[in-house]
């Protein structure tokens, strides 16, 4: 009989363990995706960009020979409904770590072991499965060094081939992925965004192999650089599952030096956090330091400086700069996420959790994970996070990450005589309602940098005492 493979965040088919498995032998597999409340609660941009994943991936499959199947509906109902259609009595999925998924996936797992069903998950979405790194003393890590000279020599297993895919006699029916209008709530210029994105397992080799070629070498000095194209650009391809990490870690090893350490450091970050993530699953809603939880941060999301901030008119360059960058193109730099993200908690002494909803909203690599713990590391209440009194400054940050401007003149637009085309363009991605026009006067900062730095240490000693 067939069997069913799950897709969630996994929308490829090259080193896919569950896939590889559910192959095995040559028998029929049914590639289903399951739109259900965890999807429907993503934020905008990242289902938008799942749409697009989708709609690749499923051209993938019928290449392949093979189909996506899509139903929409709580995940336990709908593959007993394709059990019944199919006739299938396994079900294959590779896992996930979040709280939400992890809730679901062990319900649909109980309700199909108890119908007498086979519920096999897998790995392939991590390097290391998040219980099997341990402290000497049994527990899990908190701080990410140690956490890194524990795995960064481990054996990796090599990544699995294609499977070959053979077709059930019959195919069960499928909703249309254009019916699901899964990116009908980006309130933005979706085609404005669309011009960054190229989405798909293709598309992530293609990108890596050119990373690999040309950019690795340097990756360890390039990477800080705002207006460089330094980084990989893995992560909206990761979250997705539209390449695996193992297949990054492993082609990094054919380039030596240090730039391809230093990648596949980064690379263990994002390991890490769903390491934290699977061990302290609230580190994604609360405070992950409990001292924190009175921290007299505000958290009402209305208040104009935290509308300035999300439209990139706080008057200060380097930030406005990156929350353009993140509405045009659904990504943001590294360097740029740390530096808005403490200008939010600190200077604006504004709670972690709107921006990290923000982000939520925006970003095409949003990832649950690597989110939570990027905010709550630059708020200071995460684990292994910065110390509170480390304030990033902006404009020091700017001079020594952005030092010609280059980064600051790709997007803004306003008091330049000749705004480049990528400053233009977040014109055409924002909603008419914010009411911001290229010509507009310069923004008059809404706090000085050594008043927010003041108040933001104030209110930190008061917390302490
Ligand atoms: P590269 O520099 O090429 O790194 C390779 C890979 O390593 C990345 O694709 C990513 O998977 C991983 N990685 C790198 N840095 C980190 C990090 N600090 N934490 C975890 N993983 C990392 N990353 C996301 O994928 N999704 C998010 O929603 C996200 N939110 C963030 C929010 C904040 C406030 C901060 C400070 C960081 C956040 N990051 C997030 C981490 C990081 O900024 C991005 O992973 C990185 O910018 C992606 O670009 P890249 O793929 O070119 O990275």
């Amino acid at each position: 009989s067939p069997c069913i493979m799950w897709f969630r965040r996994d929308l490829r088919l090259a080193d896919h363990p569950a896939l590889r498995a559910a192959a095995e032998g040559g028998r029929p597999v049914v590639p289903v995706f399951i739109r259900d409340a965890v999807v429907d609660d993503m934020g905008a941009a990242p289902r938008w960009r799942l749409e697009r994943g989708l709609e690749v991936f499923a051209e993938a499959l019928e290449t392949a020979g093979s189909r996506l199947v899509l139903r929409a509906g709580p995940a336990l109902e709908v593959l007993r409904e394709l059990v019944e259609e199919t006739g299938a009595d396994t079900i294959y999925w590779s896992r996930l770590y979040e709280p939400a998924a992890r809730e679901r996936d062990e319900r649909v797992k109980a309700g199909l072991r108890d119908d007498g069903l086979e519920a096999r998950s897998f790995p392939g979405h991590l390097l290391f499965e998040p219980w099997t790194v341990e402290t000497g003393q049994g527990g899990y890590y908190k701080v990410f060094t140690p956490y890194w000279k524990a795995v960064k020599g481990r054996d990796l297993p090599a990544p699995c081939p294609k499977p070959d895919l053979t077709a059930p006699d019959r195919w069960p029916r499928s909703d249309r992925l254009a019916d699901w209008s899964l990116g009908g709530a980006m309130n933005r210029g979706a085609a404005v965004v669309a011009e960054h994105v190229d989405a798909g397992e293709a598309a992530a080799n293609r990108r890596f192999g050119q990373f690999v070629a040309r950019r690795i070498d340097d990756y360890a000095g390039a990477r800080d650089m705002l207006a460089e194209d330094g980084t990989s650009g893995m992560s909206q391809y990761l979250t997705l599952g539209e390449i695996s990490p193992l297949t990054l870690w492993t082609r990094s090893l054919d380039a030596s030096g240090e730039g391809a350490e230093t990648f596949r450091k980064e690379l263990a970050w994002r390991e890490f956090s769903h390491h934290l993530v699977f061990h302290t699953p609230h580190i994604t809603e609360e405070n992950w330091r409990e001292e924190w939880r009175d921290f007299p941060w505000n958290d009402d999301d209305r208040r104009k400086e935290v509308i300035a901030w999300k439209r990139g008119r706080t008057g200060e360059p380097v930030v406005d700069a990156a929350m353009r960058e993140l509405f045009v193109t659904g990504r943001m730099h590294n360097r740029a996420r740390m530096i808005v993200a403490s200008y939010l908690c600190k200077h604006l002494l504004c709670h972690w959790r709107i921006g990290q909803k923000w982000f939520e909203e925006c970003l095409v690599d949003w990832d649950p994970a690597s989110n939570a713990l990027g905010w709550q590391w630059v708020a200071g209440s995460g684990p292994d996070a910065a110390p509170y009194f480390r304030v990033f400054n902006p404009e020091t940050q700017a001079e020594r990450f952005d030092p010609d401007r280059a980064y600051r003149r790709r997007w803004l637009a306003e008091g330049e005589a000749q705004p480049t085309r990528t400053a233009l363009s977040y014109f055409d991605a924002i909603p008419r309602s914010w009411r911001m026009d290229p010509g507009d006067p310069d923004p008059d900062r809404i706090v000085g940098l050594k008043e927010g730095r003041d108040r933001a240490l104030a209110a930190y000693e008061e917390a302490r005492s």
